[in-house]
């Protein structure tokens, strides 16, 4: 019998250091990063938040409390066929001209250091390894600890810490190798997953659930009235949610949006853009860690219904190693034990108003969730 769960990482992917510079260019990634980012880069002495102890503390952690039950697999570097089903030939070009050297990309402090080129192409290879577990059997479900993030990498460009774009890589992947015909992306990060959607956005293969708190939060995109366009009208629904929204918001977007949109849209594989950077410390939105068992039990719920099991997440972000490892555990549990009962979550019902919004403006313009 293959394992519940397969951990897909490789320490290639802690030789991404953005920034680790001369002190005056730490001095503008700090200004920059406190204009967009407030308290959550308030701490001395001064790191960059994207930095490699975010991943090196999650697998600690996960090896440390590993009974034996989980098949760890090193994935290899995405290759340049795997990268050009998401990206551009320009984009690769100038990710293969940044190998080695130290630079700044983006205004958001996207940031290379001179390990960081490979470490992107082996965090793509760890989200397509995942996909490879899952669709050839080798496990139930697989999660992909990566960095750098990936979501808000686009086709053609660079944003929000993201290189390349690890979920969209993963996906089409999937469709080309593996035969899968509609693939489901599920992303709970807290920031909206522009890179990913606009990648999918005309393509009617793949259903993008995105739910994040709304702008102007960063990266000030993720409306509800963008539902994808062309052939892909109708196969992107945005849950934007207020600042502060809590565990019974997020769960109401799932049961009255994503639930119902996933059964008619019935994919052969659920992958999920895994970010832990909705809890309270945050300073986005409030949610508990043991809110992410239950987001977790429903999409296992779904993947064994709709997809044979296939549910493969890859880690976007998460800034905060205590809440990120309360969460990451809550998640392996659910999908170790899945019949076990599931930690409490909190009562609070900020956001609950702006997800029945959501629910009756995706009933009136979507074929997916129309009654
Ligand atoms: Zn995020």
């Amino acid at each position: 019998m293959a394992p519940r769960l397969a951990i897909v990482y490789h320490d290639e992917m802690l030789e991404h250091r953005p920034p680790g510079l001369e002190p005056e260019l730490r001095d503008y990634h700090a200004r920059k990063l406190r204009l967009l980012l407030g308290d959550l880069v308030a701490t001395a002495p001064w790191k960059h938040p994207e930095r490699p102890e975010r991943l090196s503390s999650l697998i600690e952690h996960v090896r440390g409390r590993d009974d034996g039950r989980i098949a760890w697999i090193e994935p290899e570097r995405a290759d340049e066929r795997m990268l050009l089903r998401a990206h551009t030939a320009g984009h690769l070009k100038k990710l293969e001209a940044l190998k080695g050297r130290r630079r700044l990309l983006s205004v958001d402090t996207t940031a290379v250091s001179p390990g960081s080129v490979n470490a992107a192409f082996r965090a793509a290879g760890a989200a397509v390894g995942a996909v490879d577990a899952v669709c050839s059997g080798r496990a139930e479900s697989a999660f992909a600890l990566v960095r750098p993030p990936g979501h808000h990498a686009f086709a053609a460009g660079f944003r929000g810490f993201c290189l390349v774009n690890n979920v969209a890589v993963a996906a089409r992947h999937a469709m080309a190798v593996h035969g899968i015909e509609r693939v489901l992306i599920v992303d709970w990060d807290i920031h909206h997953g522009d890179g990913t959607e606009s990648i999918f956005a005309s393509d009617p293969g793949v259903l993008m659930f995105d739910v994040h708190r709304a702008a102007p939060y960063y990266p000030g995109t993720g409306a509800l009235e963008s539902v994808g366009q062309g052939r892909g009208r109708g196969t992107t629904l945005n849950v934007p949610l207020p600042a502060g929204a809590g565990d019974q918001a997020v769960l109401a977007a799932f049961d009255d949006i994503l639930l119902p949109a996933a059964r008619r849209f019935r994919p052969g594989l659920i992958l999920v853009s895994a970010g832990f950077d909705g809890t309270r410390e945050h300073l986005a939105c409030r949610f508990s860690p043991a809110v992410y068992a239950h987001l977790t039990q429903r999409l296992k719920m779904l993947a064994d219904e709709l997809c044979q099991q296939r549910l493969a997440l890859v880690l976007e972000g998460g800034y905060h190693i205590e809440p990120m490892q309360a969460a990451l555990d809550a998640c392996l549990k659910v999908l170790l034990d899945p019949g076990e009962e599931l930690p409490p979550v909190m009562a609070l019902r900020t956001g609950l108003p702006a997800v029945r919004n959501a629910r009756n403006h995706l009933a009136a313009t979507t074929a997916l969730l129309k009654d």
